[in-house]
């Protein structure tokens, strides 16, 4: 039974598919109303569409979580929409599969959308929580926010840093009532993933580096989000928790 979001108002990055539009639905499900964003306008326009249509309530708010100017937007939107902000998941991100991750370039755009994002995010969310004096921050981090991967070096890099910031902002507000965790997915069936599984052989590779021997689905995440975000998990923060099919207990 998922706790109940009735009268609650959540905020998604990354809407507009995969883990943030699991997440999204989920929210509303459970009665929040969600402002839902993306730099995916169509994705991030279906997710809401999929909300209304089950009877929520939600928003879509166009943003690149690596603008400070679109992610002060957001936040103001979602507060000028309904009056507060009581959860907030910062999921956006990329991956450099197929890149080289070693190239400058790709290396400053991963960590500006995968860690600066989240920093601007929290900047703004702990503002608008800080005045209500409470709220809960979901940061998506990664497995590989805590174990390393021998070809990732961007991603690697800036999804530990997701922990490092998330544990930094749950210390700075532990005693403000503000709670500050991450998700750490393992190997998820998303369009992140799809490239791999499209190749051949590639679905079985992903599924065969989760000891489960499959990959994960978003709703298994977006179900975490939800309970870390909820009265049930009143007492936890600056925590990294693993959702990786035990990929980070090996
Ligand atoms: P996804 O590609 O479906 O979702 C990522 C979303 O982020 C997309 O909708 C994309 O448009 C959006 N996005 C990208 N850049 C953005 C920007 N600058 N501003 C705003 N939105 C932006 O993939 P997903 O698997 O759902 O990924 C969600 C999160 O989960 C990411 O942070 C990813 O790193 C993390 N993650 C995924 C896996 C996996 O196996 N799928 C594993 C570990 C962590």
């Amino acid at each position: 039974m998922p706790a109940d979001y009735s009268g609650r108002v959540a905020l998604v990055t990354g809407g507009g598919g995969g883990i943030g539009r699991a997440t999204a639905l989920a929210f509303a499900g459970a009665g929040a109303r969600v402002a839902v964003s993306d730099i995916d306008e169509p994705g991030g326009q279906e997710t809401v569409a999929q909300i209304l249509d089950a009877g929520g309530e939600a928003i879509f708010v166009r943003a690149d979580v690596s603008q400070a100017a679109d992610v002060d937007s957001l936040v103001a939107r979602t507060v000028e929409t309904w009056g507060r902000l009581d959860a907030a998941f910062n999921n956006a991100g990329i991956n450099g599969f197929m890149k080289d991750e070693w190239d400058e370039e790709v290396f400053s755009r991963t960590l500006a959308i995968n860690l600066t994002g989240v920093m601007l995010c929290m900047r703004r969310e702990i503002r608008q929580m800080l005045e209500q004096g409470q709220g809960a921050i979901v940061n998506t981090a990664s497995m590989n926010g805590l174990v390393g991967n021998a070809g990732q070096p961007a991603y690697v890099s800036s999804k530990h840093g997701v922990v490092g910031i998330t544990r930094q902002a749950a210390l700075q507000h532990a005693r403000s009532g503000i709670r500050v965790n991450a998700v750490c997915p393992g190997v998820i069936d998303t369009a992140m993933t799809a490239p791999v599984a499209a190749a051949p052989g590639g679905t079985e590779l992903l599924a065969s580096m989760t000891p489960m021997g499959r990959m994960g689905q978003p709703e298994e995440i977006a179900s975490v989000v939800l309970w870390l975000c909820s009265e049930e998990a009143s007492f936890v923060t600056g925590q990294p928790i693993a959702v990786d099919g035990g990929a980070t207990a090996q």
